[in-house]
């Protein structure tokens, strides 16, 4: 086995093990813990695509449905060279933890392609995603699995898959995938729901530590879609963004970036290069080039990894600076480091929890397509608000009542939900008592 794939292989391993952790704080069978460490059902599919050259590539894809008890399965499609089987299943687990957290009506799935999109060409990358929804159409469906966006995807993505699933079943069906262009049957308020989800939760802990924003330095690692919305929001608000990174690097400055040129010029040029912008004219101001490892280290108040799982480990753990960290990224920090940064007291909001803002929208997507019916932005942002407060409190309050770090508690809060669902259909006890 090369380190590859013992490394992906580790993924999905150590994810389960948080289960028994949490496992220890409440009344849960034996057998609940068991079941949700073996994926439901696991599907690999080859995708061909001819290429524009005229050339035929094979990718491979999957698609891993982990728990449907709460409700259909629900989670995005990774396209990305380092996509694994392990990975997937992972990535399906903490999909059924997240939705169990936030309390919403579905159990956890994910997909995904190994690919490089950035090398395809726009037509190439239709193909694929319709190629990709021909392999797994009979998997998936509004009551059994519902896709949504994920690591390199986006809404143009969904809309193409929306279309071309529709065309196998010949009934137009919005509600099999989430996260679509609004014309297509999107929700207003999807595009920045897990940036929002995440600011949400950093609002409640402002209150509960007494920040003034002006006085707190952020530092984001991952200028994606998670990462952009919620250093936006932050910095509207007054909070410092001094250090921001992409796959590429990173740049520092401790006089804080103008967000919205930053975004501007990520997006226009799909550069990070610190620039202030007033009026029409931009201007290149002073900052220092830094490591996407070194941005972790820097001397800030929270730190929040936007990017790929495993960023944090027992290596750089004890040097981490900031007091909270905020994870929008799924699996960024290593089971092993959690320990360390329980010991070093610093709080650490957990994805289950800070991103699950973006499966709330398309929670409330999947409803608005079942209904027909569609919802303003204030509505939707309202919503979400509501249920990211109340479910992060609940949590906090948790980790406050049985003395242990956020990550756990979010755990207990999650797996409390799922074995209602599950137990309530007997458990051995239950079955051995007649
Ligand atoms: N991929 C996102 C996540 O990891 C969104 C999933 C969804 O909207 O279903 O939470």
């Amino acid at each position: 086995m090369n380190t590859e794939t013992t490394h992906s292989a580790n993924v999905f391993e150590s994810a389960i093990q948080r289960l028994d952790l949490a496992a220890k704080h409440l009344t849960v069978a034996p057998e609940t813990v068991e079941r949700l460490k073996r994926p439901k059902a696991l599907l690999e599919v080859s995708i061909p695509v001819r290429m524009d050259d005229g050339s035929l590539r094979v990718f491979t894809g999957y698609r891993c449905r982990h728990d449907d008890t709460r409700g259909p399965a629900k989670g995005g499609i990774r396209f990305h060279p380092n996509v694994s089987r392990a990975e997937v299943q992972a990535l399906a687990f903490w999909m059924t933890c997240k939705c169990a957290c936030v309390g919403i009506p579905f159990g956890g799935g994910k997909g995904g392609v190994i690919v490089n999109p950035k090398e395809l060409s726009h037509l190439e990358l239709e193909r694929l995603s319709r190629g990709y929804m021909q392999q797994v159409a009979d998997f998936v469906g509004p009551d059994t699995d519902v896709p949504a966006p994920d690591v390199y995807t986006n809404a143009t993505v969904m809309g193409w898959m929306m279309d071309e699933y529709s065309k196998i079943v010949r009934k137009r069906t919005p509600g099999v995938i989430t996260g679509k262009p609004i014309p297509l049957g999107g929700s207003l308020g999807r595009d920045d729901a897990t940036g929002r989800g995440a600011y949400y939760c950093i609002k409640e802990i402002e209150k509960r530590r007494n920040w003034d924003p002006k006085t707190i330095r952020v530092a984001v690692q991952g200028f994606g879609n998670a990462g952009q919305s919620v250093v936006r929001l932050l910095h509207q608000d007054g909070y410092k963004i001094v250090a921001v990174s992409d796959s590429r690097g990173g740049i520092h400055s401790d006089d804080g970036f103008d967000v919205p040129s930053l975004i501007k010029q990520k997006n226009e040029t799909r550069t990070l290069k610190a620039v202030y912008c007033e009026g029409s004219v931009c201007e290149l101001i002073p900052a220092k080039s830094i490591t996407n490892e070194e941005l972790l280290e820097l001397d800030v108040d929270l730190l929040l990894p936007a990017a790929l799982e495993n960023q944090i480990s027992s290596a750089n753990a004890a040097k981490i600076k900031a007091s909270v960290i905020v994870e929008l990224a799924n699996g960024p920090t290593m089971l092993e480091a959690d320990p360390i940064l329980a010991e070093r007291k610093l709080l650490v909001v957990p994805d289950i929890i800070a991103n699950a803002g973006g499966v709330t929208v398309s929670y409330f997507e999947w409803a608005q397509n079942r209904a027909g019916y569609y919802w303003s932005l204030e509505e939707v942002q309202d919503k979400l608000r509501r249920i990211m407060q109340t479910e992060f409190n609940a949590i906090y309050d948790t980790m406050d009542r049985i003395k242990t770090d956020m990550r756990t508690a979010a755990y207990v809060h999650a797996l409390g939900r799922i074995s209602a669902a599950l137990e309530s259909q007997g458990t051995a006890e239950y079955f051995s008592a007649s």
